[in-house]
């Protein structure tokens, strides 16, 4: 199988790198990216470290994008870990999540909860982020669970809610690019907007030479899948696959948890573009199971 979307506790994943690799590879994973939000922290500490058998890691980052009122990440695959341009626009995001962090806590800390950035002091991430502060809340009693505390602190309607300073679609696609990277738009399918505006996204991304999309994931139904393969085979697109794995606690996000891709846009995968050869071995293995298991 192959999963190219997962997280570590360099970002808002549970696991450290290590442990998310094992777990993949007990789950019969063969190709893992990890893509943590804004961080490579987890690349530069496994390249140290023994890998299991028959597990291929795939370097990879989720970078946070403004593009008008709305947050896009855009995945950034097959990229080289240590290019300057790339971790310099991965610094400054993590400052930037730094700087969202110390106004939540403003916000917090005004209707009478402290100890926020103590409590993210604590972590071992890079990447700071709602996760983290969802946690916190929960620990302090304030929130039931992490759904409770995005609908009512942390989302973009919660009370504490605070816009970070993203960069655009432009800036992290064309580091990516400079990384030697792919660019793909992560979770099309779940972003709030109407099909138009969807368009006009879609169009926006390929002007600023996006390379396609992550096409099948979690929870993403039969029609949705046909829509984004359909769109990739439009645009002549890229499809990735991937199950957005944060943490043990989400049965419906697990590792390999994906459906695989139609025979309509295979031709399409991104493990059949020449970069992918470069870097890792042929997918000759089914991509992923044609349903999800549950
Ligand atoms: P951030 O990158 O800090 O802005 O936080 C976004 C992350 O929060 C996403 O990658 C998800 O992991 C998580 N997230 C967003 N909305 C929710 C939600 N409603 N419930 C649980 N987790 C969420
Ligand atoms: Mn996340
Ligand atoms: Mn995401
Ligand atoms: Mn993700």
């Amino acid at each position: 199988m192959i999963d190219l979307h997962s997280h570590t506790w360099f970002s808002d994943g549970a696991l450290p790198p290590l442990e998310l690799v094992e777990r993949a590879h007990e789950r019969d994973v063969r190709h893992l990216a990890i893509t943590d939000h804004d961080s490579l922290g987890a690349h530069h500490v496994l390249r140290e470290q023994h890998l299991p058998e028959g597990l291929e890691l795939i370097p990879g980052v989720e970078i946070s994008c403004r593009w008008e009122n709305l947050e896009i990440h855009v995945l950034g695959l097959l990229v080289n870990i240590d290019n300057p341009g790339l971790l310099t626009l991965l610094a400054t995001q993590q400052q930037r999540r730094r700087d969202r962090a110390a106004a939540f806590d403003m916000a917090m800390q005004r209707a009478g909860i402290c100890g926020l950035e103590k409590h993210l002091q604590s972590l071992p991430c890079e990447a700071v982020g709602r996760v983290h502060m969802a946690e916190f809340l929960i620990q302090q009693g304030h929130a039931r669970n992490m759904q409770h505390a995005f609908s009512k602190f942390l989302g973009s309607r919660g009370r504490f809610y605070q816009k970070a300073e993203w960069c655009s679609l432009e800036e992290a696609i064309t580091a990516i690019h400079a990384a030697n990277g792919l660019a793909l738009m992560a979770h099309p399918d779940r972003y709030p907007v109407s099909r138009p505006k969807f368009r006009r996204l879609l169009d926006e991304f390929g002007a600023a030479s996006g390379d396609g999309l992550e096409a099948s994931y979690s929870n993403l139904n039969v029609d949705s899948l046909k829509h984004l393969t359909d769109e990739c085979v439009r645009r002549n697109w890229w499809a990735s696959v991937g199950s957005d794995f944060h943490s043990a606690d989400n049965h419906w996000m697990d590792l390999g948890r994906i459906r695989r891709l139609p025979p309509s846009c295979e031709a399409h995968a991104i493990w059949h573009h020449p970069r992918w050869a470069q870097i890792a071995s042929a997918v000759t293995h089914a991509p992923a199971r044609s349903t999800p298991v549950s």
